[in-house]
């Protein structure tokens, strides 16, 4: 059971809170409350073993493949969490004994989890135990560790093993070598392994330090070692009132880190320079450790966003921490070369890889908040073109074909092949999203024209941009088939946004993104033939643009475009949707789980239905109108309103990424409370009251539709063509809200009510956006007052 409404005073709306403690249920608390720094993603396992825990620690980028017939995938690393308690002899657990006043806790503000409680055990002995744990952003190799414990009643005797213990796997796979273990001055210890296949070198380093009642003690712990493991025991007595204090404090660094990640490179110089740190950490301490990692989240994330709810709701503005939280976790801002995870770094599920999540549902909040990060996470992909041409070539294309499922840049496709089992045949289902849903190509094409509209950024476009532009139209171009009856092009076997539908023809929102696609290459090529002709021509070279230039010119033009119905203007999802059985979903609709609709039919019974997994032609009407398309008819606003209808009572939001564009679109149509209901529902994909939806980890881009909701939905801003629009309509329940956002190169500062609006330009560089059609210019500050516009 979790509570939002513990913090009080300053910590109102900061802390997620576990009340109890349910040793069948652990993987909700252990995800949603995991720690981490975009370097690594630490899972809050409790230190004491259960039975269901699942214990992860990963570094962004370190993929292995552990069996020739697995996919590549982002490897569990050792664990350092785990510390077995013995009290007077007797296991500490709280599936024994008395367990009261129990709190698991993640202090957003602080990135901080503390766990604290009274235990009593079997024997009746009275203690008070209190963990802290902390993955630093200002150090984003060091974990930190506390564990306080003191006996309340008696004297007892405390035993702990803490160590590392590399017995770990993903799933029972394994990526590791057995590696090295040593134990320095009976206090530190080290670990170095190797993944199998990828051969990337992990090393860590744990530290220890224990005082009772604040007098460090030189104690001699025994030194443990098995397969795999290495461990100290220690056994310390304390009178009543005594409080033990243990800090841990364990770095990890990896061959990939980028700035040993070159010919030079020996494993002599991680050894040393991890151990180095270690030292250094401990002679610091937890608590200086903390405060400087307190003050990185302090300066880099919250006073940086400013953003601020006033809800009749609290934890609406809890929620919004909650997704500003994770989303500075889960982004490597630190290297170029990695992408985000579609279940961050909190677990094992779609095994680390990224997918169109990042750029239609994280990146958005890293362009307008944080360009750096979009910069970086957009790179990623430039370097993943290389991947994205292979695999083009492998399917007989041209130019960049990106992977439905990406790893390290240059790994290429990385989708698995079989999936769940058929409830009919009782066989593996096949996956076909490697394969045939291809949309990610023009989705990265769209990020990139949104970073680039939103920032300004030509240095980027220059280096890294338009060649993605150039090269996924060259893709669309050639993925295209002629149909001799129809005189126009149609993209045949595909699978949409709506995995509900596989092997369809001509998915509306594929052939628009192509043809969006097509068309920003065309415009691009003609703006640079006009502004920058050397750079034009040094693509021209590298990619045969005189070859690739009146191609898209003459194909963009003849894709079929899918049009609205002349009566009800529903544009039709693929060529047989809407010709397929309606079915009542009410009983799907209403469910307790997700994809519930697998227990009654297999995916091909699911094909026949008109039921849709999740947002697909609505997207449409959300991306396409922020670009040079807007005023496209066939996106007009009582189309957009008609499809809202038509679609949402056939979607049962079985992906996560459905709920959040829904909640923006439906405030686009003016019915703000259902976007308030829908803004709700995607907040409790991962805070809502279902125990078990986040245990193979957190749902990255639902965190980012929060995000986008609040801001592309009730504060209403949103890129249209190069310009800003504001159009904020904040639900009855909003009284105001605050936040910084970044518009070409500069932060401005927004204070939104139901009827005013303040802009403040903190560079006084002057900007020009849009509010309910009037323009303003502003370089200082400015109050609009506008009617009620719902
Ligand atoms: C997802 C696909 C994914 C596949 C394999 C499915 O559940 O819907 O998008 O490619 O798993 O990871
Ligand atoms: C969704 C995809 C998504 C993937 C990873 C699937 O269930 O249908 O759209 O990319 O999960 O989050």
């Amino acid at each position: 059971m979790m509570n939002y409404s513990v913090g009080q005073g300053d910590l109102e709306n900061w802390l997620i809170s576990e009340m109890v403690f349910e040793p069948d249920v652990l993987g909700k608390s252990e995800a949603i409350m995991y720690l981490g720094n975009g370097y690594m993603g630490l899972r809050s396992a409790t230190e004491e073993p259960y039975m269901k825990e699942v214990r992860n620690l990963f570094v962004s980028g370190t993929f292995n493949k552990a069996e020739e017939n697995e996919v590549t995938e982002l490897s569990n690393l050792a664990d350092v969490t785990r510390l077995d308690i013995r009290v007077d002899g007797e296991r500490f657990s709280l599936e024994f004994g008395k367990t009261k006043d129990y709190i698991k806790q993640l202090n957003l503000k602080t990135a901080e989890l503390r766990r604290y409680f009274n235990w009593t055990s079997p024997k009746g002995k009275v203690l008070q135990f209190e963990f802290k744990r902390f993955v630093s952003l200002d150090n984003l190799h060091l974990i930190g560790m506390k564990m306080l414990v003191k006996s309340l009643t008696d004297p007892v005797h405390i035993s702990f093993d803490t160590g590392i213990d590399a017995q770990m796997s993903n799933s029972g796979s394994q990526h590791f070598l057995e590696g090295e273990r040593r134990i320095f001055d009976k206090k530190d210890i080290q670990l170095v392994q190797i993944t199998n296949e990828s051969k990337i070198d992990v090393v860590i380093n744990s530290t220890h330090k224990i005082s009772v009642n604040d007098e460090e003690r030189m104690d001699n712990p025994e030194m443990n070692m098995a397969r795999r493991k290495v461990w100290l025991t220690y056994d310390i007595n304390l009178q009543p009132n005594d409080k033990l204090e243990v800090e841990k404090l364990t770095t990890v660094y990896t061959s990939r880190d980028k700035d040993l990640d070159n010919v030079g490179y020996n494993i002599q110089q991680l050894r040393e320079k991890s151990l180095k740190d270690s030292r250094n950490s401990s002679i610091k301490g937890y608590d200086s450790l903390f405060q400087s990692h307190k003050e990185a989240w302090n300066n880099s994330i919250w006073n940086a966003y400013k953003l601020e709810i006033n809800s009749d709701n609290p934890y609406d503005q809890l929620a919004l921490r909650f997704s500003l939280y994770h989303l500075t976790i889960m982004a490597p801002a630190h290297d170029e070369r990695m992408g985000i995870a579609a279940k961050a770094l909190s677990g094992e599920g779609y095994k680390g890889h990224s997918f169109w999540d990042t750029e239609i549902f994280m990146l958005p909040f890293f362009i307008f908040s944080n360009p750096a990060v979009a910069k970086s996470l957009l790179t990623y992909r430039y370097y993943g073109l290389e991947g994205a041409r292979k695999k083009a070539r492998e399917n007989g294309y041209s130019g960049a074909m990106f992977p439905w499922e990406a790893a390290w840049p240059s790994d290429g496709e990385v989708t698995p092949t079989l999936g769940d089992i058929d409830i009919v045949t009782g066989e593996q289902t096949k996956i076909w999203s490697g394969v045939i849903e291809q949309h990610i190509s023009a989705d990265i094409a769209f990020a990139v024209y949104q970073y680039f509209n939103v920032t300004a950024d030509h240095e980027f476009m220059d280096h890294y941009g338009y060649e993605i532009i150039f090269e996924t139209a060259s893709f669309w171009a050639s993925r295209l088939e002629w149909n001799e009856d129809k005189q126009e092009y149609h993209i045949n076997n595909i699978i949409g946004p709506d995995e509900y539908k596989e092997h369809v023809n001509n998915n509306a929102f594929t052939n628009y993104m192509a043809f969006f696609n097509m068309k920003l290459a065309i415009r691009y090529y003609e703006t640079l033939m006009k502004e920058n002709s050397s750079l034009l021509e040094k693509w021209t070279m590298k990619l045969d643009l005189k070859a690739a230039y009146p191609i898209w010119q003459s194909k963009a033009e003849k894709i079929y475009l899918p049009q609205p119905g002349e009566e009800d203007l529903v544009i039709p999802q693929d060529d047989t949707y809407l010709t397929l059985k309606e079915l009542d979903l009410t009983k799907y609709k209403n469910q307790e789980k997700l994809r519930t609709i697998y227990r009654d039919y297999n995916a091909e019974q699911i094909n026949t239905l008109q039921v849709t997994k999740q947002a697909d032609t609505l997207l449409l009407f959300y991306l396409l109108k922020q670009t040079f398309l807007h005023e496209e008819i066939r996106l007009s606003d009582p189309i957009k309103e008609a499809n809202f209808y038509y679609y949402e009572s056939k979607t049962l939001h079985d992906s996560s990424l459905s709920l959040a564009t829904h909640s923006i679109l439906a405030n686009d149509i003016g019915d703000t409370d259902l976007a308030y209901s829908l803004f709700r529902k995607s907040t409790e994909v991962d805070l809502g009251p279902r125990m078990n939806t986040s245990d193979g980890g957190i749902h990255a881009a639902s965190i980012g539709g929060i995000w986008k909701a609040a801001i592309f939905g009730f504060a209403g801003i949103r890129l249209v063509d190069g310009k800003l629009r504001i159009n904020p309509k904040l639900p009855n329940q909003w009284h105001h809200m605050k936040l910084t956002i970044h518009w070409q190169g500069q932060p401005i500062t927004l204070f939104i009510t139901a009827k005013t609006l303040s802009v403040k330009v903190e560079n006084r560089k002057k900007i020009e956006f849009e509010v309910f059609d009037q323009v303003y210019t502003c370089d200082e500050e400015i109050k609009i007052a506008f009617e009620n516009q719902k």
